[in-house]
């Protein structure tokens, strides 16, 4: 993964339209026999790139045009779309600098739940100066990850609410004045200053929502869905879920997307940050566990998609065999010095060959064809194109 950054510049990489547009080259008899209601169930497309031929296996009737590189240009930028994504857990950013804490780095507390926003913004333009691009978290466990060629995707969670979006008043034009030192007091200047970093950040909140007030809450809610953030289900009361029973799981999750369908109708994310990471299992021998997963609660049915442990460390890709999407594991934002799984320890795992880096396009799924040598690394593919080249 060397020198991602220097030689990886939006605009400085060529673009190249390869051979395989399908529907020039491989398909136009089988085209012809494909009607709509025909269609082959899950094709899977399989190009292998060399050094200087693009091969097709396994055609499908979808007409699609993608891009590919040479085996040296996806070589060049380590282009892998197997390895893995840092979903970072955030809590409450306080409007402080490090020196003014008495704990690690930028550590607000002992354990570093809390941080500082000067290491919060250090943060950020780090990931950024490493290439990394924010993407939305409901993307990902969707397998869809829109991130430029050459560059990373990068996942925010922030959890509680408190301290997350504080409220200094209204414009006259209607829209929320933030504290600029609270977590989306940060994000809208790195919007501002960052165009290309595409922000964007999933909050997930509890009964008391941003604790703003009910009714400021629930207009900034509603802007915040309009300015490209997400806001998920953290439990109505912050509840240890591996200690309740199914009817009260029912109560927790369906109240809180009760509430959120009610203020943001249908655009918020059905998944669920599990308060402190429980349950970390969910087997069989658990059954009361599915009330995470779908439940009536007073008459409003809900389902979720997926659901967040309180974890230490990089999320795998949505590909590959072990990820998990009710186990989804997060990096935690803290500090200490650079060991047990801090922020700096983990992207110095990642950057050391572990780190997805994109091929540009979301229905594709690029990789070093020895990274899939088992044959069932890869398991999930979306419907997505996939490419592999000799690495
Ligand atoms: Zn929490």
């Amino acid at each position: 993964m060397e020198n991602l950054s220097d030689n990886l510049l939006p605009g400085q990489y060529i673009k190249k339209l390869a051979a395989c547009v399908l529907a020039a080259s491989c398909s136009a008899a089988i085209l012809s026999g494909c009607s709509k209601d025909e269609e082959p169930t899950d094709p899977v497309l399989v190009t292998t790139v060399t050094e200087s031929t693009t091969q097709t296996t396994e055609t499908t009737p979808e007409t699609s045009a993608f891009v590919t590189y040479t085996a040296q240009e996806y070589r060049d930028a380590g282009i892998n779309e197997l390895n893995s994504v840092p979903v970072l857990m955030y809590h409450r950013i306080y409007g402080m600098k490090n020196s003014e804490t008495s704990y690690t780095g930028g550590n607000v507390d002992k354990d570093g739940y809390n941080r500082t926003s000067e290491a919060f913004e250090a943060d950020l333009r780090s990931f950024y100066e490493q290439g990394y691009r924010m993407m939305r978290l409901t993307d990902f466990v969707d397998g869809y990850i829109d991130v430029p060629f050459g560059y990373s995707p990068l996942i925010l969670t922030f959890d509680d609410g408190i301290r997350d979006v504080v409220l200094e008043g209204w414009n006259d034009d209607g829209t929320p004045r933030f504290d600029p030192t609270c977590a989306i007091g940060i994000l809208e200047k790195f919007k501002a200053e960052y165009p290309d970093y595409n922000v964007t950040a999933t909050f997930f909140v509890n009964d008391t929502l941003f604790e703003n007030g009910e009714e400021n809450d629930r207009k900034i809610m509603k802007w915040m869905v309009d300015n490209g953030y997400d806001i998920g289900n953290h439990t109505r009361d912050h509840k240890k879920l591996g200690g309740c029973t199914a009817d009260e799981i029912e109560t927790q999750i369906g109240y809180m997307y009760k509430k959120l369908d009610q203020i943001i109708p249908g655009q918020y994310v059905n998944i669920v940050a599990l308060p402190f990471g429980s349950p970390e299992t969910m087997g069989p021998e658990h059954p009361e566990y599915e009330k995470i997963f779908a439940g009536t609660y007073e008459g409003f049915e809900y389902t979720t998609k997926a659901s967040l442990l309180c974890a230490w460390t990089r999320s795998y890709s949505p590909f590959v065999r072990d990820f998990e999407n009710r186990r989804i594991r997060r990096i935690r934002g803290y500090d200490n010095n650079g060991e047990y799984w801090d922020i700096e320890d983990n992207f110095k795992q990642l950057n050391d060959g572990k780190r997805y880096i994109s091929d540009g396009d979301p229905n594709t799924i690029a990789f070093p064809a020895s990274d899939n040598s088992s044959g069932d690394w890869l398991k999930t593919t979306y419907g997505h194109q996939v490419i592999t080249y000799d690495k």
